[in-house]
C-alpha cells in the first residue's frame, strides 16, 4: 500500500461513493460507487454514460443541475437522486458534484451516499401511516382522548356516524356534555380511577338529533412521564341495537307468551330475591298459589282457544287487584303464583277474595253457553328459617290442596 496522502488511496477509501465523469462518461469509480450500481468490477462501469444510471424521472433535473455547474467553481447543493443500478434496481442517493481538474483536463467529480434503505423505510412508514389512517377512518368504533379535566382532545371520524357531530365540533368540549345521565359518567370515571381501565363499560350518550343511544366504552387512563394522571384514551361504540336485541331476548326468555307475565323460571328467580331480601331485613312476604277450578272441562267443552282466553282474563283480574310491587307469575298450566310484600295474612286473604270475586263476575260465552270459572288458592308467609322459596311453595300448595278438597272457589291459609 502506498503512503497516506496519495490521491489514489483517498479516492478508494472515501466513506462515500465517488465517480469521475469525463465527457459524460464514467472515467473512474470507487468501490462504494461500484456497490451502489451493483457492478462486480469497475470495468463494467468505466466508459458507460452517466445518464444511463439516472432514473428517467430525475433525468431532466440532473441535466439542468450539471449544466449549471459548467459556469461555477462551487459544488452544487446536495440533493436526493434516484438511480438505476446495472441490474435495474432502484437506488436512492444523496448526491453533490463539482468540476475538478483531472489528467490535464476538466472532469466532473460526483459524491453520493446511499439512502436507499432509509428511503424504503420512509416509504414503508408512509404506507403504514396511510393504512392506519384508513383504518381509523373506517373504524366502527369512535376513538377518543380526554385530558385530565375530561375535555375532549381527540375524537375519531366515527363520531359522525355514532353521535352525528363532526370531530371538530366535539374537540375542546367536556365529554360530560354528551352524557344524558351524569351518574353514568361518574360511574365510568370511578371505574377508571379504581382499575386504570374499563372494558365494555355500559353507558348512554346523546346524539345531535337528541336521540339517546346505548354505548359501550373500553378505555384506559393515561399517565405522563412522572406517573401523574394525564387523561383517558379509548373507544366507544353504539350498542343500541345490541341492547335492544338483548332486552327482547331477555323478555322472551322470562315472559309467558300467552299472558305476558313472568314465566315459572323468571318468577321463581325474582321470588327468591325477594325472600333473600326479607331474610336480611327481617321483613315478611306472603306467597299465594292460585289455581283455576275444573279448568280441564273448559278446554274439553269449549276448546283450547276458549281456555286460553280464560287464562288471559284471569291474569287481567289478578293484575287489577295487585299493586305494582307485587309479583305475579305463571307456574304452568292454569296455576299462578303471587308474592305480596309486607302483607299481613288478613290483607293477603282479602286480595285473594277480590280476585275470586272478579272471576265470579267474569262471564264467558262460547257455543251459545255462558259460564264462569272459579279459583282456589293456598297462602303462606315466610318463616325465619325459610331459605328457599320452594319451602313456601310447598306449604302454599298444601293449603291449595285443602281448598280444592273443601269444594274449590275458596282460599286456605296454610296451617302446620
Ligand atoms: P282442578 O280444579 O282440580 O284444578 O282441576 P283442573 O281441571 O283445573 O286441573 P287439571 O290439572 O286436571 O287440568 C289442568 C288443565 O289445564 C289441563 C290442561 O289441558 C290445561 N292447560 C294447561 N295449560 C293450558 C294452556 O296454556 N291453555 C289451555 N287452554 N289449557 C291449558
Ligand atoms: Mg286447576
Ligand atoms: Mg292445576
Amino acid at each position: 500500500m502506498t503512503s497516506a496522502g496519495h490521491g489514489c488511496d483517498l479516492f478508494a477509501q472515501a466513506p462515500a461513493a465517488l465517480a469521475v465523469i469525463v465527457d459524460g462518461r464514467i472515467a473512474r469509480i470507487n468501490t462504494l460507487a461500484q456497490h451502489i450500481l451493483e457492478a462486480d468490477t469497475p470495468d463494467e462501469l468505466i466508459g458507460r454514460a452517466l445518464f444511463d444510471f439516472v432514473h428517467p424521472m430525475d433525468l431532466a433535473q440532473t441535466q439542468i443541475r450539471l449544466r449549471r455547474l459548467e459556469s461555477s467553481q462551487e459544488p452544487n447543493p446536495a440533493t436526493e437522486l434516484r438511480l438505476l443500478s446495472l441490474r435495474g434496481n432502484l437506488r436512492v442517493v444523496a448526491t453533490s458534484s463539482r468540476l475538478c481538474a483531472y489528467r490535464g483536463g476538466q472532469a466532473l467529480l460526483i459524491v453520493a451516499l446511499d439512502m436507499t434503505r432509509r428511503h424504503l423505510i420512509q416509504a414503508q412508514m408512509r404506507d403504514n401511516e396511510q393504512n392506519l389512517r384508513r383504518l381509523f377512518e373506517s373504524m366502527q368504533d369512535v376513538y377518543y382522548r380526554t385530558d385530565t379535566q375530561g375535555v375532549v382532545q381527540m375524537v375519531g371520524p366515527g363520531v359522525r356516524r355514532v353521535l352525528g357531530y363532526d370531530p371538530q365540533e366535539i374537540i375542546g368540549r367536556p365529554a360530560e356534555d354528551y352524557y344524558p345521565n351524569a351518574a353514568d359518567r361518574d360511574a365510568f370515571k370511578q371505574a377508571i380511577r379504581e382499575y386504570g381501565e374499563v372494558s365494555d363499560f355500559p353507558g348512554q350518550m346523546v346524539r345531535n338529533d337528541g336521540r339517546v343511544i346505548d354505548i359501550s366504552i373500553s378505555s384506559h387512563a393515561l399517565f405522563d412521564e412522572d406517573g401523574n394522571f394525564a387523561g383517558v384514551e379509548g373507544i366507544y361504540r353504539d350498542v343500541t341495537e345490541r341492547t335492544m336485541l338483548e332486552r327482547e331476548l331477555r323478555l322472551l326468555a322470562t315472559t309467558d307468551s300467552l299472558t305476558g307475565i313472568a314465566n315459572r323460571r323468571a318468577f321463581l328467580e325474582r321470588a327468591s330475591e325477594r325472600l333473600k331480601h326479607c331474610r336480611r331485613y327481617g321483613s315478611t312476604l306472603v306467597l299465594l298459589i292460585l289455581d283455576l277450578d275444573h279448568f280441564k272441562s273448559v278446554n274439553d267443552r269449549f276448546g283450547h282457544v276458549a281456555g286460553d282466553r280464560v287464562l288471559v282474563r284471569f291474569v287481567e283480574a289478578s293484575r287489577a287487584e295487585l299493586r305494582e310491587t307485587d309479583l305475579l307469575g305463571r307456574l304452568g298450566g292454569e296455576e299462578f303464583c303471587v308474592i305480596l310484600e309486607e302483607a299481613a295474612a288478613n290483607h293477603a286473604m282479602q286480595v285473594i277474595k277480590r280476585i275470586q270475586q272478579r272471576m265470579r263476575h267474569t262471564v264467558f260465552k262460547d257455543d251459545g253457553e255462558r259460564y264462569t270459572v272459579t279459583v282456589s288458592a293456598g297462602a303462606t308467609t315466610n318463616q325465619p328459617d325459610d331459605r328457599l322459596i320452594e319451602r313456601l311453595l310447598e306449604r302454599a300448595d298444601k293449603a291449595l290442596y285443602q281448598a280444592k278438597r273443601a269444594g274449590r272457589d275458596r282460599a286456605v291459609w296454610y296451617q302446620p
